[in-house]
């Protein structure tokens, strides 16, 4: 009989677990938006990326699976990226760089292909509230009702994973250690603010990236420079806060974080035309990156009991690629 797997989560590290079982009846679970922390979003014919803001996999096994899983849609941003000190000055760095994907759609469009080519079964709005070990599988509960699978792949954040944990009829010990693992993996807050204008801009480069910890902005891009993005004499530019700038600003206003995003924009692209946007969105990701991971012994433990875990925080690296490596090794372990 085909195996029946669980993925709960369809961010990139689902997305990976189900390219993997793509011989397996994969059933995938999303409660909210397919991509996760990839998210896209659209207003007035724009797209923009405005969590993780590219896919840059660096490996020739990751390379190989978005070709086979989503080479259909994703599109090479091809400006390079540039960098920018302390004093805001600008220039184009010495590192190589890998090549960064998206989609015409949005970045979440890679996640959404992933899934649609395994042949997987996707469920969206529909979140796995609770968890049971049976004899030989798993009893899997969703806001849509119960159904028996043989294996599951948990690739939900630790909050979400740490809560199933601790609320599974699960007989066993790992449980317990899974659930205080996934409670304490910490994670750092970033800000994102979307600026919308009425004329293009033009950069040389597609992003630009803050020397490490120099400046309260991390990440400033001009989504112009993806295909289909941006409609011809308009922009948008996303502005990043660190981590720090979440510390030091524990309270903003969306308002204050549009204000203070708008400004750094006019300095660092040197243009005063970015003052005056025509709209704005802002969104805090409490949970953005994950700063440490679990013991691997974890995991093969879990695997004992037709479970796997995966997801950025159980390799301990805030990266899509940790995310999807993390996926693919989960599917791999369940065939
Ligand atoms: C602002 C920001 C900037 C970033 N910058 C970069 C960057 O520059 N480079 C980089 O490589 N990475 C970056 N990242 C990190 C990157 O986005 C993540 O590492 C990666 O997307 C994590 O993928 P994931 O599949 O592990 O988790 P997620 O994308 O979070 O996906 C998990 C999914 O599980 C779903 N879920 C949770 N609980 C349940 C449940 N009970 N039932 C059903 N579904 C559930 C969630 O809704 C979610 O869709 C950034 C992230 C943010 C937020």
């Amino acid at each position: 009989m085909t195996k029946r797997v669980c993925v709960v989560g369809a961010g990139i590290a689902g997305a990976g677990a189900a390219h993997a079982l793509a011989d397996a009846d994969v059933t995938v679970f999303e409660m909210d938006t397919v991509g996760g922390r990839m998210a896209s979003h659209r207003r007035n014919g724009c797209v923009f990326d405005f969590g993780a803001n590219y896919l840059e996999l660096g490996d020739a096994d990751l390379e190989s699976v978005i070709e086979d899983a989503a080479g259909d849609v994703a599109v090479e941003i091809e400006p390079p990226i540039w960098q920018f000190d302390a004093s805001g000055e600008i220039t184009e760095g010495k590192t190589p760089q890998n090549t960064r994907w998206t989609t015409s759609d949005g970045l979440d469009g890679i996640v959404r292909a992933m899934i649609e080519n395994s042949g997987a079964d996707l469920k969206v709005g529909v979140g796995v509230t609770h968890l049971e070990r049976l004899d030989d599988g798993w009893l899997v509960t969703t806001e849509d009702g119960e159904r028996e699978f043989d294996a599951v792949v948990l690739a939900a954040p630790g909050a979400s994973a740490s809560v199933l944990f601790e609320t599974a009829e699960w007989d066993s010990p790992v449980r317990d250690d899974l659930a205080r693992a996934a409670d304490g993996i910490p994670y750092r807050t970033m800000d994102s603010v979307a600026l919308h204008y009425p004329f293009e801009v033009d950069t040389p480069f597609f992003g630009l990236v803050s020397e490490q910890g120099v400046y309260d902005v991390a990440w400033i891009s001009n989504e112009g420079h993806k295909p289909g993005h941006v409609p011809d004499g308009e922009a948008v530019v996303i502005v990043q806060f660190g981590p720090s700038w979440a510390v030091t600003h524990p309270q903003t206003s969306p308002a204050a974080a549009a204000e203070a995003a708008t400004k750094r924009a006019v300095e660092l692209l040197g243009d005063d035309r970015l003052s005056e946007s025509t709209w704005w969105e802002y969104q805090r990701w409490g949970d953005a990156v994950p700063t440490r991971g679990i013991d691997d012994s974890l995991l093969d433990r879990a695997l004992d009991d037709d479970l796997a875990i995966a997801g950025d925080w159980v390799e301990g690296i805030g990266r899509t690629r940790a995310a999807l490596r993390s996926g693919l090794r989960a599917g791999r372990e369940l065939r």
